[in-house]
């Protein structure tokens, strides 16, 4: 198709060792909206999803699972594809890391880099849980392993290394030719930085992990992380002849802003080494974080999107994530202000003019779009003020601003509500001059939903086209061109099709229960009812733990611990999961990093008893030093962090676990 451009984006290729979350499906939703968006700009998208397979926790999930490592990735892949067909989220390419054409495509990109000379080998040293026979990122000699807590070793291996040094200079002019590539502003700040500060070889194969890509003739190498997952992007779109499809460079990468670095340093260096293009643009979007006090409360608080589309519909969730935060920061998750802006915004606002303007058409022009007379002065106000926020919405979708673009939208639902409220069409008689008021009046409203209709399609696609249904339009509300989008352009005549139901209010509290008690059973499903069981691997959703050698009573009591109580709590800048505390163990106060900075507010840990392992030797947690450790369980598939604690509080600070 001649002419029509093109427009390529991405969700991160997702890790497998766990079940999506909400976090994973917002991106994915951001994804979704921004493909229907741009479809309806008169572009030609793709969007691609997947799962990244590779690696040692694969190895040892697979092993914990008793089945091969390929069985364990190609139930999980089944998994994740599968969730996201079910919540309306599929992704024009869905590619797994161990797809043939995914291991051609990483097999070339490091012979393209080897050729042109940024690919050496050399040796890695690193420190190494023999355990898990697994090097510990950023570990330093004589830390533990964050996993097991067993001391780790030091280890060199031969690796072939990518000259990341060379690209310092060429990332900056990059950044500074394209001040686009990076989004939002603060995270392109930080990252142009870190980059000025120096960037070190990066090795990108082990030997040490058997679950990878081999390097070609270099057997027992395999590809490590990065080189692998990020070429996904390509291999998608037809890796070394991504020439014939047309899709690459990437319009845009959306994802977290933890990995930002890896998508902008890492993989426009390879790119640039391999002489290939760079993608246009990567978005880092914020967290969502949990309610603190009554989700931590629940047996293991990760949200998990299903419950909540079986119960208010999926729109509804795709509503709440992007009104509720402006994309690129952190919000805040809870089931109260989502139940609370469904019954607001969607059954009060969209929902309810749908109904009443339905109602209204039927009772007073016989279930047709009427044709509007003399036009008053009200009438164009409201015409001009909907012709206006076409274009506000427009540009603000463009820019990524989804809050600011569904704000103007439900500004447009809240004037066509006090239109109707102040003109009382239902008050008028049926002389012929009130007749035809009537008529003006609802072709004004029933014009107004027409264009709300069609601007919240990217974000609510469901109940938008039951709206479009409703009111009898011709062809599919996907099928609108935005940019041909104007007031007028509703045609009189046309008979309103079904009754649709758009969104029953719900109670709260009731709503509320019935997700969490869905999420409660999709979190632990009863052994008999396991619906999902043939797509789930055994112990896939829960924190992957092998049965550890047992040990004899003298190596536990090596292990000191002693209740505490917690006396300071701060937040560390730079360092998103730590919290730094003060804590008091009865014979001094220590100080003690603890990386639950994400789920506990600083505040409300003063005063908290826990458990703190007191005999550890101290160690320097992103440059702060740590004399100790608080214990906490690990919860769920992300491991979130649950502190040990003693609720009665009749304990004595001091006294020794045992
Ligand atoms: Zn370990």
């Amino acid at each position: 198709m001649p002419g029509k451009p093109k427009f390529y984006l991405t969700t991160p290729i997702y890790y497998t060792n766990g079940l999506p979350h909400i976090g994973h499906t917002y991106t994915t939703i951001v994804a979704d909206v921004i493909r229907r968006y741009k479809r309806m700009r008169g572009f030609e998208v793709v969007m691609t999803t997947g799962t990244d397979e590779h690696g040692v926790n694969v190895e040892r999930a697979a092993k914990k699972a008793g089945i091969p490592e390929s069985e364990f990735v190609a139930r999980m892949a089944a998994a994740w594809r599968g969730l996201w067909d079910e919540l309306g989220l599929t992704a024009d390419e869905f590619v797994r890391t161990t797809d043939l054409q995914h291991v051609r495509t990483v097999q070339w990109l490091f012979r393209l880099c080897r050729e042109n000379g940024y690919v050496y080998k050399g040796h890695y040293t690193g420190q190494y849980c023999i355990y898990d026979n697994a090097f510990v990122n950023d570990a330093k000699r004589g830390d533990n392993c964050p996993d097991c807590g067993r001391p780790t070793e030091t280890v060199t291996e031969e690796n072939y290394f990518f000259k990341l040094s060379a690209f310092q200079q060429p990332l900056l002019d990059f950044y500074k030719k394209n001040p686009d590539f990076i989004q939002p502003e603060t995270r392109r700040n930080e990252i142009v930085s870190f980059v000025e500060g120096g960037l070190k070889d990066l090795s990108i194969t082990r030997t040490t992990i058997r679950w990878g890509i081999p390097v070609p003739g270099e057997e027992p190498h395999v590809f490590y992380v990065w080189f692998d997952a990020l070429t996904a992007y390509l291999s998608a779109v037809g890796g070394p002849e991504y020439e014939q499809r047309g899709m690459w460079p990437a319009d845009v990468h959306l994802v977290g802003k933890d990995i930002i670095r890896f998508h902008t340093v890492y993989w426009p260096a390879f790119l640039m080494a391999a002489m290939l293009p760079v993608p246009k643009q990567v978005w880092a979007h914020g967290w969502f974080l949990m309610d603190s006090s009554k989700m931590s409360k629940s047996k293991g608080n990760v949200i998990v999107p299903r419950p909540i589309a079986n119960m208010l519909g999926m729109d509804a969730l795709r509503y709440f994530l992007l009104r509720e935060v402006v994309f690129g920061q952190d919000g805040n998750f809870s089931y109260d202000a989502l139940v609370t802006r469904y019954n607001s915004d969607l059954a009060n606002g969209l929902g309810n003019l749908a109904s009443r303007t339905a109602a209204l058409l039927e009772k007073i022009c016989g279930g047709q779009i009427p044709k509007p007379m003399e036009r008053k002065p009200q009438d164009e106000a409201l015409a001009k003020e909907t012709q206006a926020a076409i274009g506000e919405v427009l540009e603000n979708y463009e820019n990524m601003s989804f809050a600011r673009a569904l704000e103007a939208i439900w500004s447009a639902i809240a004037s066509a509500d006090k239109y109707l409220t102040t003109e009382q069409p239902w008050a008028l008689s049926n002389s012929d001059q009130e007749q035809s008021r009537k008529a003006t009046i609802l072709w004004t409203t029933a014009e107004l939903l027409r264009i709300v209709t069609v601007l919240a399609h990217p974000v609510l696609p469901v109940s938008t086209a039951k709206i479009w249904t409703l009111l009898g339009l011709p062809g599919s509300v996907a099928a609108v061109e935005l940019d041909g989008l104007r007031w007028g352009q509703l045609a009189p005549g046309k008979q309103l099709g079904k009754a649709q139901t758009l969104f029953p209010r719900v109670e709260k509290n009731e709503a509320i229960e019935r997700i969490e008690a869905m999420a409660n059973e999709e979190r632990n499903p009863a052994p008999a009812a396991k619906p999902t069981a043939s797509a789930t691997p055994a112990g896939a959703a829960a924190v992957p733990q092998a049965a550890p050698e047992k040990i004899g009573i003298e190596d536990f009591a090596k292990v000191e611990m002693r209740v505490g109580q917690i006396k300071t709590a701060e937040r560390i800048v730079g360092a998103d999961k730590l919290l730094k505390l003060t804590v008091d163990i009865g014979t001094e106060i220590r100080q003690i990093c603890a990386g639950i900075a994400q789920y506990y507010e600083p505040e409300k840990l003063i005063g908290r008893k826990v458990a703190v392992v007191v005999n550890l030797a101290p160690r320097k947690l992103r440059g702060v030093e740590s004399n100790g450790m608080v214990i906490a369980a690990a919860v769920g598939p992300e491991g979130r962090p649950v502190l040990a604690g003693f609720p009665d509080e009749d304990v004595e600070i001091g006294s020794r676990l045992k």
